[in-house]
């Protein structure tokens, strides 16, 4: 079987992809190839930063990777915090801290519609190749729920009354921003 090497250590997001690829590549995990650093997302863009983090390991470890990068842009914050969302209240990165900073600046707003963008950089052999994942929503002006992580409790998508944070992990990857991104990525797969 052909290996494929997600740049990620978190082990939900390689278990949902790898359940997606249907046992057609093996995934590595970065701990998998020996990869013990934190990859460098220093861009301003999501698909700069994934394209950054997939280099990164083509570079070094010479194995066929992709690389995610997930953002929340709130329509009345000009699309914040975008690419910084997982800094959004400090770099300590904490998901309760971005909420409520995140809540206390939609306060004065009516507007209170967002969306989750995911890019997917793929490099295959060499070549680049990147899908996109979205999903529009609303921000809710309290805690919903208490499943999923980061902004999950406040994030409701468009045509449902729960937040991701009150859906199971598989209504959500069903219609999330990172599930949509993925099936794109396994559809140019299976064309392999
Ligand atoms: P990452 O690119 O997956 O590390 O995501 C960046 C930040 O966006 C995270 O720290 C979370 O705060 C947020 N985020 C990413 N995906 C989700 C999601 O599915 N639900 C809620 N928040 C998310």
């Amino acid at each position: 079987m052909k290996q494929l090497c997600f740049a990620t250590n978190n082990k939900h997001k390689i278990a949902e992809v790898s359940q997606m690829l249907a046992g057609k590549y093996k995934l590595l995990s970065l701990e998998d190839i020996g990869c013990h650093v934190e990859l460098p997302e220093e861009q301003d863009t999501l698909e700069g930063n994934s394209r950054q983090k997939a280099e990164y390991v083509w570079h070094n470890f010479n194995i066929s990777c992709f690389a995610d990068d997930t953002g929340l842009e709130v329509e009345a914050l000009g699309g914040a915090p975008g690419v910084y969302s997982a800094r959004y209240a400090g770099p300590q990165r904490s998901d309760s801290d971005n909420i409520q900073h995140l809540l206390k600046n939609l306060e004065p707003h009516q507007n209170r519609r967002a969306r989750f963008r995911t890019c997917i950089t793929l490099i295959l052999d060499g070549k680049e190749h990147q899908f996109e994942g979205i999903v529009e929503g609303t921000i809710t002006t309290d805690w919903q729920g208490n499943k999923g992580f980061g902004y999950d409790p406040v994030f409701m998508p468009q045509g449902y009354n729960k937040t991701f944070a009150e859906m199971t992990p598989e209504e959500k990857n069903l219609i999330s921003h990172r599930g949509r991104a993925v099936q794109k990525l396994v559809v140019f797969l299976s064309t392999r």
